[in-house]
């Protein structure tokens, strides 16, 4: 048998986590439409009931097809277990809340995601929990924002919606310091361009939905474990290593070692909270991540070549893309993510807001949707949509200022992809 963690990334990629199937031989990973699974007797249901044995009991927990697709995700990712849950945000809370408490801080970049600053500016603080904003290249800033309380950095590799490229081993290293994980949000950038794990987070979140699926069907999210953090070196992390009431007094990090965030994860997360991944959207997921290469490869070209005509346009003012050998991410970029800087960034028209609303009206292979790393291109103003929910000062802070548009390019032809901004451009009057 080859020794599946040897395998090269392409080769994962559709093979990982997905073995014939037992009962049918069938090729493709089948989609187990099941909720329970009959046990092989008493004991059998009694082992599993105690975490004593790996199996199926109910999906809300586990099934087949989610398993195949989470242990392609940590493979992919290099990390010890994965679980797979329903959507990005589900995937956020997934990682934290078994590192939180009432009273318990998490300091994380200001930019991100435009609804991950609601959530962890709005929603957390009924948990109790608080967020702690910084400019994650102030690097003293991060250190500063750090007290007894804080359990864990929270950072994107590629972030939103600017495309700014993290420095993840700094984050690491200022993590490691304070004996917190890191974690990193990598749905921009996706394993294909950036492996956090191996730059030192802990753990990895993702929105399957973007470029994982990569073609707008389902909303997915996954967490990803490296194994490696010593969650019983202090008392910080009680769920993990101090006796679980539920489960008998079981200990989870003595017990299970590198795969207890995982089990936890599934055997305390989905139990409790519910987020669970449906086995049809973990279908199309399998599927998509088959050729995450090919299309991260086009999704890169395509954007070097958009970025580069906009940025040589007169109506544009700037553009914030890191594959530009402008952007002042360029050279980190080549560190963080060598093979690309994905396909998600910005640019501001001269013209202003009524220009880059008059532009996102005119555009006819562009869609108009708050979606981003879809084989289609997309086109969206954030600070009208997807960071409406911010002050304007948090909208310049998170690159989602007035006169600026996001775009997502997908993988069609970039020269009718460039042919249909000009039109757009010029309708606009910009
Ligand atoms: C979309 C997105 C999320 C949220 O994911 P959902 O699947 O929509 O819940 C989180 N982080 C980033 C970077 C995203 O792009």
């Amino acid at each position: 048998m080859t020794d599946e963690q040897n395998l090269g990334f392409d080769t994962k990629l559709i093979h990982a986590g997905a073995s014939p199937d037992p009962a049918t031989g069938a090729r493709q990973v089948p989609i187990y439409q099941t909720t329970s699974y009959v046990f092989r007797d008493a004991d059998h249901a009694a082992a599993l009931f105690n975490l004593q044995e790996v199996g199926y009991i109910y999906s809300r927990l586990t099934n087949p097809t989610v398993a195949a697709l989470q242990a392609r995700m940590a493979a992919l990712e290099g990390g010890a277990g994965a679980v797979c849950c329903s959507s990005g945000h589900a995937a956020q809370i997934l990682a934290l809340f078994p590192l939180m408490r009432p009273g318990c801080n998490v300091v994380s970049a200001n930019r991100l995601y435009g609804g991950t600053v609601t959530q962890f500016s709005q929603t957390f603080k009924r948990f109790g929990w608080e967020a702690r904003f910084v400019d994650t290249d102030d690097l003293d800033a991060v250190e500063a924002a750090i007290d007894e309380n804080t359990r864990a950095i929270f950072c994107e590799s590629i972030a939103n919606p600017g495309g700014y490229v993290t420095d993840i081993p700094a984050l690491a290293a200022i993590a490691d310091r304070a004996g917190i994980p890191l974690i990193v949000d990598n749905t921009t950038a996706t394993p294909y361009l950036c492996r956090p794990i191996e730059q030192g987070a802990t753990l990895v979140v993702h929105s399957m939905t973007k470029y994982l699926t990569g073609n707008g069907t389902v909303t997915g999210g996954v967490l990803i474990d490296s194994g490696t953090f010593d969650w019983s070196a202090s008392d910080k992390f009680p769920s993990l290593s101090a006796p679980e009431p539920a489960y008998h007094g079981l200990k989870f990090h003595e017990t299970f070692g590198a795969m207890a965030f995982t089990f936890h994860g599934i055997a305390i997360g989905l139990r409790d909270l519910g987020m669970t991944l449906n086995p049809q959207a973990a279908h199309y997921t399998l599927m998509g991540i088959e050729t995450l290469s090919l299309r991260m490869q086009r999704h890169c070209e395509n954007a070097v070549k958009v970025a580069s005509w906009l940025e040589q346009d007169p109506r544009v003012a700037y553009v914030t893309y890191a594959g530009l050998p402008s952007s002042p991410y360029y050279e980190r970029a080549k560190r963080i993510c060598p093979k690309g800087a994905s396909s998600l960034f910005t640019f501001s028209l001269k013209a202003g807001y009524e220009a880059c609303i008059k532009l996102i009206d005119n555009v006819e292979i562009f869609s108009h949707v708050a979606n981003l790393g879809d084989t289609r291109s997309l086109i969206i103003h954030s600070a009208s949509t997807t960071h409406r929910q911010l002050t304007e000062a948090q909208q310049i802070a998170a690159g989602a200022a007035p006169d600026v548009v996001r775009l997502s390019i997908g993988i069609e032809d970039a020269d009718d992809l460039i042919a249909d901004l000009d039109q757009a451009l010029t309708k606009a009057g910009a």
